[in-house]
């Protein structure tokens, strides 16, 4: 055989060696709080554009970090997704998590929604907004998260439990920017105006304020657009009822919580893993998070939904978010001294 020859047979065999790894390592693990229908379709175009492959794990958050705390570094995750920036701090304190460092998602995403080591990165925004009944309110009466506790609001707050994660990323917010006699105080007044014991979603929520349960109650966006997107008469009739409130506008401005993911520590996928952020944080998925889930996108420069334009515009608390995962658990004591179900 020439030299030639075998040097050539030497490329063809590399080449088709690498190609075979290739087909077994290109996929990806991910374990998601965020539910299925609000993410597959993404990841769909995720490998019908790239041939990765994705495995979609979905579960409580709480439930998902503990497994990945379980498995250790047999973990078969790649990619944690969560719906709230305490839960990606908590899996980042308990070193779950291993830094990534893309100039793609440091320049898409800005500085406070994503971690400064690069841990975790925001992938979608929300606000935790009230909303207030039109027939009974006139947004003249409404100013800010604190005003809540006002007489007149006497029996007319509906709002979910303490244990939920958005309220408790809304009250450390109100820790980093009143400290935490002030909040206390706040979230003291605010049991005091409470129509009910805390039950049931933010889409209940609204509800309650549709049938007359209470005048106003705080609750994320995208459950509001997509009650007024929905196919459903009766939760579409509801939301009409209402309106957006964007709260403390004169001064720090709506509190503001992400969805978004972190490279596990145990990651056997990494490049794949780092791809499937980078695609998510990309242009494309941008723009479906805000068509399809009423969510605003982080990424500067992409349009919003219709139905979030017609909320108008807004300023954001731009406090850099590390620090509500930092007061969550002050949060979490403070709303029960306060006696928040
Ligand atoms: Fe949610």
């Amino acid at each position: 055989m020439s030299m030639k020859y075998k040097f050539l047979l030497v490329i063809w065999g590399s080449f088709f060696l690498g190609s075979q790894s290739m087909a077994q390592v290109d996929e990806v693990n991910i374990y998601s709080e965020r539910k299925e229908e609000l993410i597959k379709p993404l990841l769909d175009k995720f490998t019908a554009e790239t041939g990765i492959k994705v495995n979609l794990v979905t579960g409580e958050g709480d439930a998902l970090i503990k497994r990945l705390e379980i498995e250790g570094k047999d973990s078969l995750a790649d990619i944690l997704l969560a719906t709230d920036v305490a839960r990606l701090y908590r899996a980042k304190s308990l070193e779950l998590l291993q830094p990534v460092q893309s100039d793609i998602l440091v320049s898409a995403i800005p500085a406070n929604f994503r971690d400064g080591e690069g841990y975790w990165y925001g992938l979608s925004l929300r606000s935790r907004i009230i909303v207030y009944a039109k027939e009974r309110v006139r947004p003249e009466q409404l100013s800010t998260y604190e005003a809540m506790t006002n007489p007149e609001w006497k029996g007319k707050v509906c709002v979910r439990s303490s244990s939920n994660p958005y309220n408790q990323s809304l009250v450390a917010s109100m820790i980093a920017r009143l400290g935490v006699e002030a909040t206390e105080v706040w979230a003291s007044g605010l049991v005091q105006n409470f129509a009910r014991t805390p039950k049931g979603g933010d889409r209940d929520q609204i509800k309650a304020v549709a049938v007359g349960e209470c005048d106003i109650a705080l609750v994320n966006t995208y459950y509001l657009g997509g009650m007024l997107r929905s196919e459903m008469v009766d939760e579409k009739q509801a939301a009409e009822k209402v309106a957006l409130f964007w709260p403390n506008q004169g001064d720090r401005g709506a509190h503001f919580n992400i969805s978004g993911a972190g490279l596990t520590r145990a990651a056997k996928n990494r490049d794949a893993a780092i791809k499937l952020l980078e695609f998510l944080a990309g242009d494309e998925a941008q723009v479906w998070y805000a068509e399809m889930n009423f969510e605003f996108p982080v990424k500067a420069g992409i349009a919003v939904s219709e139905t979030l334009q017609q909320w108008g515009n807004y300023i954001a608390d731009d406090i850099n978010l590390d620090q509500l995962g930092q007061y969550n658990a002050e949060a979490v004591r403070l709303m029960d001294r306060a006696g928040w179900k």
